[in-house]
Formats: C-alpha cells, structure tokens, sequence
C-alpha cells in the first residue's frame, strides 16, 4: 500500500480490537478501488472512550467502526444518530460530518444483506430469536418491521421479555413474545420458523454447545441463521441440516456490515466482484489468526 501526504484513516475503536477480521476487508477494498484510504485497529482503554472519540476527530479521521463493549457507550459523544442506530441503540459506524460524527449501524443492513444474498425471506416470516443480548435485540427491532411473529427464546427469560415488551409498544400489537429456551417444546407443533442463533453459545473453542441441543426443536426450523462466524458450522447449524433444515453462518454479516460502512466513509458502491475479493481475503485473515 503507497501511503502519501492524501492517504485517509479509518479505523476501530473497541477492547479488545486484536482478534478483528475489519482491517482484512477494508484494506483489501481500497486498494482494489484504488483508494487513498488505510484502515487500523485502535484499542481504546476503559474510561477512555471520549477522549478517543474526540481525538479520532482532531485526528482528521474519516471514520470508524466501534466494537465491544462500547456501541451504546458511544453515543453520547457523537453529533448526529441515524434513526436505525437511534432504534436499535447501538452504533458500529462512525462517519465524520461537519463539526462530529454521524453514528450509524450497519450491523443490522449487513444482516438484512446477507439474509437477501443467500435467499432467506424475512417478510411476513414467523421468526424465532434465540438469545436476547444486544444483538439479538437489534434483531428483533430489525425484524419487527418486517416479521408476522417473533419469538424470542434465552436462557434468561427476563431479557427477552423486556425486548419483547418493547418491540410489542413499538409495534402496536403483540408482535414480540418471549420463551425460557428450555420451553422451546412448547412451541406450537406443526409450525416451522426461521430461526436466528444470535447466543454466543457454540463459539469457538466452545464448538460443541448449542442453546438447544434436542434434535426434536430443528424439526421446527427451516431456515437456522447462525451469527456466529468462527467456527463456519456451528452446532446449531448441524443440528439444523440433521433435520433437514437450511443453514447459514454469519461470515456474510459480517462482510456486508463491513461492506457498507466502506460505502458510507467513502460515497463508492462496492460491486460483486469486490465483494468476493474482501470476503476471500476475511477468510484468508481469519484462517492465520486460527493457526496463530
Ligand atoms: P451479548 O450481548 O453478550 O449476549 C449474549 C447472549 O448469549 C445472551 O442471550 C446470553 O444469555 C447468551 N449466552 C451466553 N452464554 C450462554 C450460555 N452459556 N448459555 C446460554 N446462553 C448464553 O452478545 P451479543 O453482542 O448480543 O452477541 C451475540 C452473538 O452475535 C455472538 O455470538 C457474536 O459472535 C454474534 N455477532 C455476530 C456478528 C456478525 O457480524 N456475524 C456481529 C456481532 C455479533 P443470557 O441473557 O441468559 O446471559
């Protein structure tokens, strides 16, 4: 990469930051579209984040991706909120406007993308969440709009209540309901779902472990869209094509919310064939970090 005075920088903002895939995709883009623009990991320290943000800005920073644990803690430090992040809570893209960043969230669009790209429907579809952690609660704010039911399933029931009851007073109607995940057998027989595995539940090293692991609740699924990208087949998605289900992992995700935080900094439509080539050199990236 021919870094010059012109060069631009993006970059993360999370702790840790070391384990990231973002650098892969990002770099990988701009040198393919020919593009001035670098894209580094910066691990911000606990109680740092303002000062951090601030400096990002004053650095000339033309953007960045926010990670864990501080996609809500950053937003009071930002100008301006687009109304999904506002929704969902949690912003994952910093794009820099006059006078501050604009915070975004470009976890949920990745989603929608990568449900649309391996033709899984979403409209009017009876979902089943599992989990009820920020992502899964992104999720369902996500799908409210476009799901008939969603029912959310977690370990502790409390917390999918509460996403369900606000989903429900966003909605107007009782959209939303919340399960035990132990309860799953309770779910109405006969119906099918497509179901979103967003638990950490059968991540790496854990490989073996699913929320639910009774062969007799993936008859109930179609479609089992894991979020989980490490390892590629999880449990829950075996599990889901035992029962001669349909799954998907979250690889693709992770591509498209990483694709279209690229298109925001830079104004550029990244098209198919570069697409391919940021998700083989992620790919590429996280091969070395397992052998590392
Ligand atoms: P989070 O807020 O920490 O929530 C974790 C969820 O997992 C909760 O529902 C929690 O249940 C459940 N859980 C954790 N350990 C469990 C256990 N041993 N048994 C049962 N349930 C357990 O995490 P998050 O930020 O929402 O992330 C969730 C998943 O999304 C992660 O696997 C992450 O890899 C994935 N993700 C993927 C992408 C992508 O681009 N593909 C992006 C972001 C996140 P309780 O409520 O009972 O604790």
């Amino acid at each position: 990469m021919n870094i010059d005075g012109c060069t631009r920088t993006c970059g993360l903002i999370g702790n840790p930051v070391e384990h990231t895939m973002s650098p892969a995709i990002h770099n990988t883009l701009a040198e393919a579209m020919g593009q001035k623009l670098v894209y580094v990991p910066f691990h911000v320290q606990e109680g740092r984040l303002k000062e951090a943000v601030e400096g990002a800005y004053a650095l000339n920073l033309l953007g960045c991706n926010v990670t864990v644990p501080y996609k809500s803690r950053v937003i009071p430090y930002l100008r301006e909120l687009d109304p999904l992040a506002e929704r969902i809570g949690a912003v994952n893209t910093l794009v820099r406007t006059e006078g501050g960043f604009k915070g975004y969230n470009t976890d949920m669009p990745g989603l929608l993308r990568a449900l649309e790209s391996d033709g899984v429907a979403t409209a009017g579809e009876k979902v089943l969440i599992l989990g009820a952690g920020g992502v899964a609660r992104a999720v369902a704010v996500m799908l409210s709009e476009r799901a008939e039911e969603l029912i959310l399933l977690n370990r502790t029931v409390e917390k999918a209540q509460t996403i369900a009851e606000e989903v429900n007073a966003r909605a107007g109607r009782r959209l939303a309901r919340a399960m035990p995940a132990e309860g799953w057998s309770k779910l109405p027989k006969g119906e099918t779902y497509l179901a979103v595995q967003a638990t950490n539940v059968g991540m790496f090293p854990n490989t073996e472990e699913a929320l639910i692991q009774e062969a007799d609740f993936y008859e109930r699924i179609h479609t089992g869209y894991e979020l989980i990208f490490n390892p590629a087949k999880t449990r829950f998605m075996e599990l889901t094509e035992a029962a001669g289900g349909r799954a998907y992992n979250g690889l693709k995700m992770l591509l498209y919310q990483g694709i279209i935080a690229y298109e925001l900094w830079t104004g550029r439509t990244v098209t198919g064939e570069l697409e391919e080539l940021a998700c083989s050199e992620m790919k590429r990236a996280m091969h070395i970090g397992e052998e590392a």
